[in-house]
C-alpha cells in the first residue's frame, strides 16, 4: 500500500495544512480517506488518478471530513475525464451517510447520484466486518468522538494492516483495534492540556502507540498549535518507535 497525505489539518483554515483528506493506494484499488473541502483540488494537485478513484471512506459527519464529498460528486458528474468511466465508485461510512448526501442533493437540482457510472453508498456500523472494495477486507470501530464516528482497519493482500483512527478521544480499546498495524494514521489534535475529551493530545496518542506498537506511526489532524513544534522529537521522548508528522504532500510506502 502507499499513503499520500492530502490534508493534515483540521477545520481551522491553515496555509500549509488542508482539511482532513488522505489517499491510499491498495492492491484492490484506490481509497480516499475522508473528504475535506480541499479534497478535489488536492487530488489534482498531487496528480493522483481522481477520475478512477474506487472508494471514499467517510469517518464521521463533521464538515472538515465531509465538506468535499458532494462537491467531488458534482465535479465527476461533469468532468470530461469521467464521462467514459464505467467502474463503480463506492462511498462508505457510518449509518446516516446516505441521508447526508441526499440532503445536499435534495437542496437543489444537482443529481449527484446520477453519474455516468454507478455510485454505491454503503453504511457500516461499529464492529462490522465488510469489504471497502471487492477483496479488500475492512472493519470499523466506534471512536469516542461523535456518536457515529468510526476508525477503519484495512488488510491488503500482503496481509499488511493499515489503521486510520480519524478523530477520536482516548480509549484503551482503540489500541486493541489498531494492534498489528504496519502503519497507524492517528489524529493528534493537540500538543498538551487538551480542552476537550473528544480529541487526542500527544501523551494520549503515544499511550495508544505504546499499547499497539505500530510499524510506523503517522500523526495527523494537527491544529495550528503544532506550528513550529518538532512533533517527531516530542513524540520520540514518549515512545521509542517511528513517529512521522503528517505534512500535505508526504508519500509513505506501507
Ligand atoms: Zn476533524
Ligand atoms: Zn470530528
Amino acid at each position: 500500500m502507499k499513503l499520500t497525505i492530502l490534508g493534515s489539518g483540521t477545520s481551522v483554515p491553515h496555509p500549509q495544512r488542508a482539511t482532513p483528506c488522505h489517499w491510499l493506494q491498495t492492491s484492490k484499488g484506490t481509497v480516499l480517506l475522508d473528504a475535506g473541502a480541499a479534497a478535489s483540488h488536492r487530488m489534482a494537485q498531487e496528480q493522483l488518478d481522481w477520475p478512477n478513484l474506487d472508494a471514499i471512506w467517510i469517518s464521521h459527519f463533521h464538515l472538515d471530513h465531509l465538506g468535499g464529498l458532494t462537491p467531488f460528486l458534482f465535479g465527476v458528474k461533469w468532468a470530461p475525464q469521467t464521462q467514459g468511466r464505467t467502474r463503480p465508485l463506492r462511498i462508505c461510512g457510518p449509518q446516516g451517510l446516505r441521508q447526508m448526501v441526499e440532503a445536499v442533493d435534495d437542496s437543489y437540482d444537482y443529481g449527484l447520484l446520477e453519474q455516468p457510472f454507478k455510485v454505491e453508498i454503503m453504511e457500516v456500523g461499529p464492529g462490522e466486518a465488510f469489504e471497502l472494495l471487492p477483496g479488500l477486507s475492512a472493519s470499523a470501530f466506534s471512536t469516542p468522538h461523535t456518536k457515529e464516528s468510526l476508525a477503519l482497519r484495512l488488510k491488503d493482500d500482503d496481509s499488511k494492516l493499515f489503521v486510520y483512527t480519524s478523530d477520536t478521544g482516548f480509549s484503551d480499546d482503540l489500541a486493541q483495534f489498531a494492534k498489528g498495524a504496519a502503519l497507524l494514521l492517528m489524529e493528534c489534535s493537540f500538543r498538551r492540556d487538551k480542552r476537550v475529551q473528544k480529541h487526542l493530545e500527544l501523551a494520549d496518542a503515544m499511550r495508544v502507540a505504546h499499547d499497539c506498537t505500530p510499524g510506523k506511526l503517522v500523526l495527523t489532524h494537527l491544529y495550528p498549535e503544532w506550528d513550529n513544534v518538532d512533533l517527531a522529537a516530542e513524540a520520540g521522548a514518549l515512545w521509542p518507535g517511528e513517529t512521522i508528522e503528517a505534512k500535505d504532500g508526504l508519500v509513505l510506502e506501507i
